[in-house]
């Protein structure tokens, strides 16, 4: 009998786990960047991942993996880490596919997808309005990230612009009301054009703002690092009914 992942969560912290065991994948996330210790700048993922027993999250700290580890696959993971209370996946990893489908109860299946959905949005409100939005000239360079412009000049790489040859970046405040308290966050650019696509904004109008506050309020749902939103999206009437 292969084990559990009941039984993986009861040993100690930091374990390696080299016996094979089979697990279905619920939900994946996106790629995101991470820092190494020694700096380094690497890409990671994270899945939700049950058997019959047990549901956790699973960290893959090997982007190639990306393409074996999906929604709905059954794979067989040896040699893997059992870290404060999640799986770690490294290069070192054996991810296998596997066919034959584990039983699963509904009640886990469940629970394993609502897992990924509060961390990716952990928080909830209510965008009541913009403030301070300012479309500026950026450098394209993506070390520079989107540094603004200096008379057409990238005050960081040097890098020296026409009047088209550059990209638009964006700054604005929100005001968010949660457990009826008012917030003031900051957006950047990536947060500004998932608004504009969930709202249908265009983000080319001169008028943004103003067309931003006519879709308002809505709810929304985020992630923040203390005063910026890092992720955003507008919630449709299904994810407010439905969580
Ligand atoms: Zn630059």
């Amino acid at each position: 009998m292969s084990p559990s992942l009941l039984n993986c969560f009861t040993k100690e912290k930091g374990t390696l786990i080299t016996e094979q065991i089979t697990v279905k994948v619920i939900d994946v996330l996106p790629l995101e960047k991470y820092q190494k210790r020694n700096g380094e700048s690497r890409e990671m993922f994270r899945a939700s991942v049950c058997d019959a027993t047990y549901v956790c999250i699973t960290n893959v700290y090997d982007s190639k993996k990306v393409t074996i580890i999906q929604p709905n696959k059954v794979l067989i993971l040896e040699d893997f880490y059992i870290r404060n209370g999640e799986i770690s996946i490294t290069s070192k990893t054996n991810v296998f596919k596997a066919g034959d489908p584990p039983e699963i109860p509904d009640d886990i299946i469940d629970k394993a997808s609502l897992l990924l959905r509060g961390l990716q949005f952990p928080y909830r409100g209510l965008l009541r309005g913009i403030a301070d939005l300012h479309r500026y000239k950026c450098c394209i360079n993506g070390r520079c990230r989107k540094r603004k412009l200096q008379e057409n000049k990238c005050p960081k790489c040097g890098r020296l612009y026409t009047e088209t040859s550059s990209e638009y970046a964006f700054v604005g405040k929100l005001s968010v009301e949660t457990d009826s308290e008012n917030n003031t966050y900051t957006i950047f650019t990536p947060q500004v054009e998932q608004l504009c696509t969930d709202l249908g904004c265009n983000i080319k109008s001169t008028s943004l703002e103003d067309d931003i506050v006519q879709k308002l309020s809505v709810n929304i749902k985020f992630k923040k690092n203390g005063e910026k939103i890092t992720k955003i999206s507008v919630e449709t009437s299904v994810d407010v009914h439905g969580f």
